[in-house]
């Protein structure tokens, strides 16, 4: 088990931690000892994360932020770095997806998913660089992809190929930045049954019990599971792991591949 010492004095910026995997990640840090900085583009409700956080006894702070917009994404960065003085830990978290046949999907639909998903992730890899190359504990960057980003995802080109996309990314900074001592990595959830997304396109469709069956566990994961290996990942613990992809499915697409 992670002890409250595990992430003690690091500082993480987590998009789209207001809600979600994003908020798990942040308050599972902040219990184990980092400053968290949340951000999305509904302001009350990262506030709101955030005070929920502080109430319990963490450091958090949080703003609005597109990851769309590069000018935002700096600003949050900046801002990050201002209040806790470092940046240790960039968590690309933030995402947006719909279900659309590809012949279907207008060139509008197909930008705004690349724009937030791949373009985000690497506005935020570029904004913190400066700040993860100085950090007194070796940088870590973790993006939260889907084994769908490299299987392929019938219904979801866009998300599929962002997220195709940011592994990609994530391997070549590996590489770029390994000597400035940056960790890059992902995470591949899959289906994590207490999120809204889950929730609403599975358990309250009805097909909860046939997705379930589509892992090798038979079962949804947790929010917690994510935020297991994403600790893993952000400590010390992960200290030698870098250009890896973290799967934590239940071993959904291995049976997807087995058929
Ligand atoms: P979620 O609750 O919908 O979280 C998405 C977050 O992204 C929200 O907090 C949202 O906040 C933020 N966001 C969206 N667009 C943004 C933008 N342009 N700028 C800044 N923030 C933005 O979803 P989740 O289920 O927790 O998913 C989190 C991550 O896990 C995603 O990367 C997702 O692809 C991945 N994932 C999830 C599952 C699953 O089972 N849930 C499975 C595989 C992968 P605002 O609306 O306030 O901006």
């Amino acid at each position: 088990m992670f002890t409250n010492e595990t992430l003690q004095g690091r500082v993480a910026l987590i998009t789209g931690g207001g809600t979600g995997i994003g908020l798990e990640i942040a308050t599972t840090y902040a219990r184990l000892g980092a400053s968290v900085m949340l951000v999305g583009r509904n302001e009350e409700r990262v506030q709101a994360a955030a005070a929920a956080i502080t109430q319990e006894g963490g450091k958090a702070q949080a703003m609005r932020a597109d990851v769309r917009n590069y000018d935002d994404v700096k600003a949050a960065v900046d801002a990050t770095v201002e209040k806790f003085g470092a940046l240790d830990i960039l968590v690309n978290n933030a995402a947006g997806n719909f279900v659309c046949p590809t012949a279907e999907l207008s060139p509008n639909g197909w930008r705004t998913v690349i724009d937030i998903d791949l373009n985000g992730t690497f506005y935020g890899c570029h904004a913190a660089y400066p700040h993860l190359k100085t950090s007194t504990f070796g940088g870590s960057i973790i993006s939260i992809i889907t084994m769908l980003g490299v299987t392929g995802w019938p219904g979801a080109a866009h998300a599929s190929a962002a997220k195709g996309g940011i592994l990609s990314l994530s391997r070549t900074l590996a590489v770029e930045w390994g000597g400035d001592g940056i960790r890059v990595n992902t995470i591949s959830p899959g289906p994590i049954g207490d999120t809204e997304g889950v929730q609403r396109m599975y358990i309250d469709a009805g097909k909860g019990d046939l997705e379930a069956r589509k892992t090798a566990l038979g079962r949804f994961g947790r929010k917690a599971d994510i935020a297991n290996a994403a600790v893993y990942l952000g400590s010390d613990l992960g200290s030698y792991v870098t250009g890896d992809n973290i799967i934590v499915d239940g071993g959904r697409w291995l049976k997807y591949v087995a058929g």
